[in-house]
């Protein structure tokens, strides 16, 4: 049976070439790099080398970029290391209503821990509208968050004027770029960015690492307390061959950053009209303006998400509804919520995301079945058009 992936926003196969450079530090190069002998300092050096491809994909100073045990822990690190930074200023965190969990749930910790927290309203493409963030700072906010694309809908925010709202007010400016990473320009200085999460698994390197980016001049509270890695700001032996595999991934999403966007977005265009131009019934949500390169996120009426998936994996195609958090819960979409989308229609969501390995074939695999099982569940669904819900 053919196997058609298509959830690479839930995470991504690492690459062979990542693979290779990354099997020496699991075996040969085993050392640790904080070790002072030769061992060690092949480690340290390798630990070096992948601080400045990381930093290269952003353009950062090496120095800038902190590693970390995932994406989830530079979201956790950077609003809990500014809660207690700046508690004596302020208890405000401003951020949005369509963050990703490792986002939202550390707010609501926050929120148990004294802090207020404004989640901003999102327009109904998903983009959070400057204005809006400015009205919402009062003299007591110490933080503001908006994830740089998000990872249901593939919405890009205008980071750019967002962070130059938080300047103006002298407050700092945190994005969680782990969907944005390899898919979209980002060059920190010139957005102006303060604090920036990312990933590996997201971008073809493995999971278990991830990184923040930490403007020169600042310095959070540690997270993790221990030793002296990091720069004395992340303890805990490196994961170095994940780090290595980091570095690489990085690498070779700076090299092919052009053909990797224009694949993705030839596919996810493709798949977008010939889903939308040949079933019945089905919108696209969020943005197609300022939009993630391979995300295609889209309602079937009358039917549930949930069954299109299942159905869907019997044919060796996998694909999402909502994040793969939220995809364990019948809970609808917080995103989509956000993004004014009913209810019902929000059962009816699947996300599809593709990537550097998609082919043509794979989509017209996939919108056959596509139309072979909307067209079966849309059969024994007990709404429809005529019916109402
Ligand atoms: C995947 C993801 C994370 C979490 O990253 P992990 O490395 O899996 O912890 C955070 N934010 C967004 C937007 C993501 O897509």
């Amino acid at each position: 049976m053919r196997k058609v992936y298509l959830d690479y926003s839930a995470t991504t196969p690492v690459k062979e070439e990542v693979v290779q450079e990354m099997i020496p530090y699991f075996t040969q190069q085993f050392g640790n790099p904080s070790s002072l002998y030769t061992l060690g300092l092949e480690a340290k050096a390798a630990l070096d080398k992948a601080r400045g491809q990381v930093a290269d994909l952003i353009n950062a100073d090496p120095k800038e970029v902190f590693f970390t045990g995932c994406g989830s822990e530079a979201d956790n690190w950077a609003l809990m290391g500014v809660a207690n930074a700046l508690k004596d200023k302020g208890n405000h965190i401003i951020t949005t209503k369509i963050e990703h969990h490792a986002m939202l749930h550390t707010c609501e910790f926050l929120e148990k821990n004294g802090y207020d927290v404004t989640y901003l309203d999102v327009e109904a493409d998903g983009t959070v509208k400057p204005e809006t963030l400015e009205s919402a700072i009062t003299d007591k906010t110490i933080l503001i968050s908006v994830m740089f694309v998000n990872n249901e809908v593939g919405t890009v925010e205008p980071i750019k004027e967002l962070a130059a709202i938080a300047k103006k007010h002298k407050i700092l400016f945190h994005t969680d770029a782990v969907q944005a990473l390899a898919n979209v320009p980002i060059d920190v200085k010139e957005l102006g960015i303060d604090l920036m999460s990312m990933s590996a698994h997201k971008i073809y390197g493995p999971k278990g690492v991830g990184a923040m980016f930490m403007r020169k001049g600042l310095r959070l509270p540690n997270f993790i307390h221990g030793g002296a890695q990091e720069m004395g700001r992340r303890a805990g032996t490196e994961n170095l061959a994940g780090i290595v595999g980091f570095g690489k991934a990085a690498e070779l999403a700076k090299a092919n950053f052009d053909n990797h966007v224009k694949h993705c977005e030839e596919l996810r265009n493709y798949l977008v009209e010939r889903v939308t131009g040949e079933i019945k019934d089905t919108f696209v949500n969020g943005s197609m303006e300022h939009r993630h390169p391979g995300n295609a996120n889209i309602t079937f009426k009358y039917i549930e998400g949930e069954s299109i998936l299942l159905l869907l994996d019997y044919k060796g195609i996998s694909v999402s509804t909502g994040s793969a958090c939220s995809s364990k819960s019948l809970k609808p979409s917080h995103v989509l919520e956000a993004l004014g989308v009913p209810v019902e229609m929000i059962h009816g969501t699947v996300r599809f995301t593709v990537g550097d390995f998609t082919t043509k074939e794979d989509i017209d695999y996939v919108v056959d079945s596509l139309k072979e099982v909307v067209e079966k569940l849309r059969m024994l669904s007990p709404v429809n058009e005529e019916k109402g819900w």
